[in-house]
């Protein structure tokens, strides 16, 4: 183990508290840390790594307007903080699972030009992607950005807005490494290792929003960087009652993480109704996590990733009943506060929209 500083969210309109942490370290090289889980590694290079430990100074996020000095601490101490939480994400996700997810690369500065870039993004390979790396690992990897704007503070100071610094970012997309290797919504398993999909669903953007509440033990996640948008706006992505899916379009042309954030809603609402009986958190995580891999390996009469196959792995319903045979327990409880938000087994997307349009506008009229 190695003594760390890393952020902790705090649920405060900054990027969390600094904290001494551990970190378990296979190897420390340069620019990268091998953890027995993943790798992390600045793309750019250079010395970030030359002692025994990873106590760095955020910075203020570096970035083009620090110096030379500050900056090499703000990149050194954004991937200490990606392993930080990557290794936390994985962990969490292994115990409830009962074995580890495969190996997981992380590089960060990546995609910075021509235009520098603040996001993030979960890539498998597949031969036309021809502004990725040429060697992407088969196992999946998450690409960071350097980092692009800042993000106003309280105080009026501002924090140049690294991906590596912010902990939503990171764990969202860890959220799409476990559900490729899990509830596999695009049939990944079914293709070539090189020839995989990465088009995301409105369920994996979902799936993966709710796994950063989790960890972040708050429904508003993006409250650090999106905390200029209004709450009820729904580019903020706060899970809350209000999402249902009366406000789900679905179809190719939408925003996956827009109708996405009415799966990671239902999701936090059950947890809280599972809270609220008296029984733990994590047996409603389990019962996610066990119902996603369950759903991932019944591919029962498929062989191929059809159009009707894929358009069945992209329904909540689906999805829905696999978390309530899990843990029949706590079936009753999960689907009543799921039915709160449109979501009931047995429907298509589709006919779970227009019910709820249709109760929405009942309520209009009424
Ligand atoms: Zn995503």
């Amino acid at each position: 183990m190695i003594p760390a500083i890393v952020y902790i969210p705090d649920g405060r309109s900054r990027p969390g508290q600094l904290r001494e942490a551990a970190l378990d370290v296979l190897e420390l090289r340069p620019a990268e840390l091998v953890l027995p889980e993943a790798t992390i590694r600045d793309e750019r290079g250079g010395l970030l790594f030359d002692g025994s430990t990873l106590m760095f100074d955020p910075a203020g996020g570096g970035g083009p307007l620090a110096d030379a000095a500050a900056d090499r601490q703000a990149r050194a101490f954004g991937v200490t903080n990606t392993a930080f939480h990557v290794q936390r994400a994985l962990r969490f996700a292994s115990a409830l699972l009962g074995h580890p997810l495969p190996h997981l690369v992380v590089r960060i500065g990546m995609h910075n030009q021509p235009r520098r870039w603040h996001g993030g993004h979960y890539r498998l390979p597949r031969p036309s992607l021809t502004d990725e790396p040429a060697a992407l690992s088969c196992a999946g990897e998450v690409h960071l950005g350097g980092g692009a704007g800042f993000v106003p503070t309280p105080d009026g100071s501002r924090y140049f807005h690294a991906p590596s610094h912010n902990v939503a970012i990171i764990c969202h997309e860890v959220g799409h490494h476990l559900c490729r290797h899990t509830a596999d919504f695009r049939l990944n398993r079914l293709r070539p290792p090189a020839q995989q999909s990465n088009r995301k669903i409105a369920l994996d953007e979902g799936t993966a929003d709710f796994l950063t509440a989790i960890l972040l033990g708050t429904p508003d996640i993006y409250g650090w960087h999106r905390g200029a948008i209004a709450e009820w706006d729904p580019r903020r992505r706060k899970l809350q009652p209000r999402w249902t899916m009366a406000h789900f379009w679905g179809g190719p042309d939408q925003d996956p993480h827009a109708d996405g954030t009415v799966w990671a809603s239902a999701c936090w609402s059950a947890r809280e109704r599972v809270v609220a009986t008296g029984a733990d958190a994590a047996r409603f995580d389990t019962a996610l996590l066990r119902g996603m891999e369950s759903a991932g390996a019944d591919t029962a009469g498929v062989t191929e990733p059809t159009k009707d196959a894929l358009n069945e792995r992209g329904q909540f319903s689906r999805l829905l009943s696999a978390i309530t045979r899990a843990d029949p327990g706590l079936a009753p409880v999960v689907l009543t506060a799921m039915a709160e938000h449109g979501i009931r087994p047995g429907a298509s997307n589709a006919a779970l929209k227009e019910a709820a349009r249709a109760d929405l506008s009942g309520e209009v009229g009424r």
